[in-house]
């Protein structure tokens, strides 16, 4: 027998059931990052058998998992995050949404989940949407630099693993280790890869530094996006700007601890940051490496060009620089 099995799904098919208890709306300066949840959520449903159901609104609520649930066992899951911006004309912006949509697409084909195309391991799943308030992450309104702990002990991802997906697995082993930060003074691990020590992210942010080459060349270098790093959206986005405005030299690739730590003993260092959808650009003070603690300048310097990246996209994101990097919603 022929079955119709629904590859996709769409919008115009909504169901909207309202939630009759509606929470009282959170006063902005109490909200803590991803704590505070709407009253409604999305859901839809996928089967192998049924492909997808109709997407429903409905009340925010709990999931009700079989206990033998892949998801739970082997962490067949993946997930995105993006913000929506209330901009300067009340009217709600994305940011980049297709990247985190196209980046959804690559995590769902690396974990055989719908609607990855071709044979699909799991027999059901769920894609639900959940949204709620955030602050602004630097909430004093300047900017406050983090200490890091890098320990080549420890390592994120590897070349040929997945950690350039947003699957769940890739997050929760990091928790000890940034216990081991916290626990050593440090606010975020700065992980490394490979004999070399690789650098390669720092916390879940992307990680950029902005220098005086050897030949004496101001350069904005990140590592490149080969494998072991998360794609970040605000990653991708500083690169665009920088590669526009055209100021300095601006480069992908590989960088390892030494050349760091040789480039802070020469003075060379203007400004390390990380990057990412929380806080768009988060400047970096220290570095805790084998039992030494490096002095990061990147405050001295400002940062000029953090505060430029900052204000460049946070303009974009709230309207007051018209782009269509923020499609209006
Ligand atoms: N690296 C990791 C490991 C992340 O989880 C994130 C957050 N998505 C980022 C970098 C930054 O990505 P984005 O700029 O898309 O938020």
């Amino acid at each position: 027998s022929l079955r119709f099995v629904s590859s996709s799904f769409k919008a115009a098919d909504l169901t909207i059931e309202r939630n009759p208890v509606l929470k009282p709306k959170p006063e902005p300066s109490t909200l803590v990052f991803g704590k505070q949840f709407s009253d409604h959520m999305l859901t839809i449903s996928w089967s192998a058998a049924g492909g997808w159901e109709a997407p429903q609104i409905k009340p925010f609520q709990n999931l009700s998992l079989h206990p033998a649930s892949s998801a739970l066992h082997y962490s067949i899951e993946l997930f995105e995050g993006m913000k929506a911006f209330r901009g300067v004309d009340n009217r709600i912006r994305l940011f980049r949404p297709m990247l985190n949509m196209e980046r959804m697409y690559r995590s769902t084909e690396r974990s055989c989940l719908p609607p990855s195309l071709g044979v699909s391991r799991a027999g059901h799943a769920l894609l639900f949407v959940i949204v709620g308030p955030v602050g602004p992450y630097f909430a004093t309104g300047g900017f406050s630099p983090v200490s890091l702990l890098a320990d080549p002990r420890y390592v994120r991802a590897w070349r040929g693993g997945v950690g350039e997906y947003k699957m769940g697995g890739n997050y929760g082993p990091t928790i000890a280790v940034q216990s081991e930060a916290a626990r050593q003074k440090c606010q975020q691990v700065l992980w490394l890869y490979g004999e070399n020590e690789e650098i390669t992210e720092v916390g879940t942010m992307n990680l950029f530094i902005y220098w005086t080459t050897e030949k004496g060349e101001k350069e904005l270098v990140t590592p490149p996006l080969d494998g072991i790093i998360l794609p970040g959206v605000t990653r991708q986005s500083l690169l665009d700007l920088a590669r526009e405005w055209g100021d300095f030299k601006v480069t992908e690739r590989r960088v390892l601890m030494k050349e760091l730590i040789d480039a802070l003993d020469d003075g060379r260092i203007l400004e390390v940051f990380g990057s990412g959808t929380a806080c768009v650009v988060c400047p970096v003070g220290s570095l805790l490496y084998r039992g030494q603690t490096y002095q990061i300048p990147t405050m001295k310097n400002g940062p000029d060009l953090a505060k430029r990246f900052h204000k460049e996209l946070t303009d974009i994101q709230y309207g007051r620089t018209q782009r269509d990097w923020a499609p209006l919603i």
